[in-house]
This record gives structure tokens, C-alpha cells and sequence, in this order.
């Protein structure tokens, strides 16, 4: 049994193991071995609870045998499968898109320049642009969480990139195509768009590519693809960036494995609908039957009001009978009452579902 690190609970769970592919926790305070502990749902990260598409192990592993050489620097094979997945797009990649993010703004974004946010969202942006020098300004979102088009394109004036998140996380909501659309032709700079949640929702925003020479599409496979832990993530972005951020780029930065069981996932036409039909069903048994007041969401997680219970509270109680979630007192500009919590396995939705209820 490996000791599970990380967690950083410490003051409510002693430490955590791991065991036939799940998480058990031992209570702080419990002397004996084995005594008082559960098993944890693991609803904080947004991970697709499922195991891979056995067609991305497959392809990892063999790829894994060839691991004495270095990869293709361009990621061409996996670029190919993308177009062949998606259409005839330009796709760069990264390490996870945190990965891409960090390169992106690399690319475009001189130290002094200015960086937009659209907040509250994904605190990564912020961090990335500022540990680049950059200037951030965030612009609030309207209280629920909308975005007010035209505070979002006076703020985003001047800045050379701007990052909107749709499904926003941590609130769930979607931003619609045409609120997009009348950004993408009132700012002068580049916009960011993060659909890491993408196939959990709706709208499909790939058609904007063929308009906009202004924009990028991030996507991840940590989220729909079950690959959270290869760390695998690309953006569509216009024809003209493709030069630009390869120079900006760290050499060989995605692994072989990595690219490799990314065209495998790619390859298997059943894994991510399947995750989504799932996604879904389960979502809409947690909103309805949560006592509290749950966002309508349009990505794999629901943000919950915990109100008058603050984020960090809830979310210590909820973790004292075994369920992780993320408390959201940490992302700014949103106040403190709020939860974020994955949508998981059934019984860990149950679990999570039961123990809040019951508060
Ligand atoms: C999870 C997530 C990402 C990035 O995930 P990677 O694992 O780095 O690919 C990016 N944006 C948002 C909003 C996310 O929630």
C-alpha cells in the first residue's frame, strides 16, 4: 500500500493509502492501524473518475519501449490525429494546457504588457501572466457570473491577450457563441479562449476559427479523455501563431508516451461520448437533489452556495466523512461561500450527496 501524499489535510486526515484503485483516508486523532478509515471520493480536481480509453494504454505502452529517443519535436503524428479528429484546423501542443498557456503567453506578451482576465475563474492565467512580467487586470463578471460583453471589451482595451473560460471554472456557466463572437471583433488583442470543459457542454465554439484571426481554443485531454495524469493539452490556434510559439516553446516539451496514448485516446470514438452521456445524468441527480443551491453547470463539476458556512468549513466537514471537494475561497473576486465538487463515480456523488444533505 503506497502512502498517498498531497493532499494536505493534514489537521482532519492523518495520511492516506492507496488500494485496489482507490483512496482511503485514516482519521487524525485514530492510534490503530486500519482503524477508522473510508474511502475517499475524490471530488476536488475534475478528473474523469473512468481508467483511459484502453486504446491510450495501448498505444503509451508501445510507445514506452521506444522510450530511448527523443520525441518529435512538432508532435506531427499527434497534430495529424487532431486533424483528423477535428477537421483541418492548426493545432499546437503542450504539457497539459497549463503547459500551452504558459507558451502562449510567452509568445505573445512582452514584460510590462497587459494581460485580461475574466474573472472569477482558473487562478493559472493570472499567475502565468504575472510571473511574465505581464500586467493583469481582471474584469469582474456580473453576479451571476455572466460576462458583461462590454466591461469585458472596455477592460480587455488595451491588453495584448485576454483569457475567458467557458465552461468557467469554478462556476459552471457557459458563455454563449454570439457574446464571443461581438468580443472577438471589438478587441484588438488575442483572445484566450479555455474549453477544458468543452464536451461537457452545448456549444461548440471551433467554428469561430474559421472567422477570427484573433483567437485560441485551448483543450485538454486531463478532463473528457481520462488522461489527467499524462499532462496533455493543445490549442487551435490562427495559421500565423504556429511559427511563433514553437520558438517560444520549451524543446520536446510533450513526452512520447504522452503523444502516444493522446492519438490512442483520439482513436476510441466511444470513450469520451460515453464520459459525457455519464457526465450529464449524474449531474442533473446532483443538482436536483442537493439541499443546497446548486449553479446550473455546463462542465464535469457544479459549484455549490454553502452559505452561512464559508468554503474552507464546508469542505473540512465534508472531508471528515471521507469526500474531497475543492473549497473555491481561494479564487479571486468570488467570495467566500462556495464549493466546487466534481461529478464522479455514483457512489461517490451518493456519498457526497448523503453527507451534505445531512448537515
Ligand atoms: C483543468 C484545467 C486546465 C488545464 O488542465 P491541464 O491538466 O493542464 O491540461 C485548464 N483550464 C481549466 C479551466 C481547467 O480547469
Amino acid at each position: 500500500m503506497a502512502k498517498e501524499s498531497g493532499f494536505g489535510y493534514t489537521s482532519l486526515v492523518r495520511d492516506c493509502y492507496r488500494s485496489g484503485g482507490y483512496v482511503f483516508a485514516r482519521r487524525a486523532g485514530s492510534a490503530g492501524e486500519g482503524k477508522e478509515t473510508c474511502r475517499v471520493a475524490r471530488l476536488a480536481s475534475n478528473e474523469n473518475p473512468r481508467p483511459p480509453s484502453p486504446r491510450a494504454v495501448e498505444m503509451g505502452c508501445r510507445a514506452l519501449r521506444e522510450g530511448n529517443r527523443y520525441p518529435d519535436e512538432r508532435t506531427g503524428d499527434l497534430v495529424e490525429a487532431l486533424r483528423e479528429y477535428h477537421g483541418p484546423y492548426h493545432f499546437v501542443t503542450g504539457v497539459g494546457m497549463d503547459g500551452v498557456i504558459e507558451t502562449v503567453i510567452r509568445t505573445l506578451v512582452c514584460p510590462g504588457e497587459r494581460v485580461a482576465v475574466s474573472t472569477p475563474t482558473f487562478s493559472f492565467y493570472g499567475l502565468a501572466a504575472i510571473a511574465q512580467g505581464a500586467e493583469v487586470v481582471n474584469i469582474p463578471r456580473n453576479s451571476d457570473f455572466s460576462v458583461d460583453t462590454t466591461s469585458f471589451i472596455r477592460g480587455a482595451k488595451d491588453a495584448k491577450l485576454s483569457f475567458l473560460c467557458t465552461p468557467n471554472n469554478p462556476t459552471g456557466n457557459v458563455t454563449s457563441l454570439e457574446d464571443v463572437e461581438e468580443i472577438l471583433t471589438s478587441i484588438s488583442g488575442m483572445l484566450f479562449l479555455d474549453n477544458a470543459y468543452v464536451e461537457f457542454c452545448d456549444t461548440d465554439y471551433r467554428p469561430l476559427m474559421k472567422k477570427h484571426e484573433n483567437l485560441v481554443l485551448g483543450r485538454t485531454f486531463s478532463k473528457a479523455f481520462s488522461l489527467a495524469g499524462l499532462r496533455i493539452g493543445y490549442a487551435f490556434v490562427p495559421e500565423w501563431l504556429v511559427s511563433c510559439y514553437m520558438r517560444a516553446a520549451t524543446p520536446f516539451a510533450l513526452n512520447s508516451v504522452s503523444a502516444a496514448a493522446a492519438i490512442g485516446a483520439l482513436g476510441d470514438r466511444e470513450h469520451v461520448p460515453e464520459t459525457v452521456a455519464r457526465v450529464r445524468d449524474l449531474r442533473k441527480k446532483v443538482i436536483e437533489e442537493c439541499r443546497y443551491p446548486v449553479f446550473p453547470s455546463g462542465a464535469n463539476f457544479v459549484m455549490v452556495d454553502v452559505s452561512p458556512l464559508t468554503g474552507r468549513e464546508m469542505a473540512d466537514r465534508l472531508l471528515e466523512h471521507g469526500v474531497l471537494v475543492r473549497s473555491c475561497e481561494s479564487f479571486p473576486g468570488l467570495g467566500p461561500h462556495y464549493i466546487r465538487v466534481s461529478i464522479g463515480e455514483e457512489w461517490e456523488n451518493a456519498l457526497f450527496l448523503d453527507v451534505i444533505n445531512a448537515l
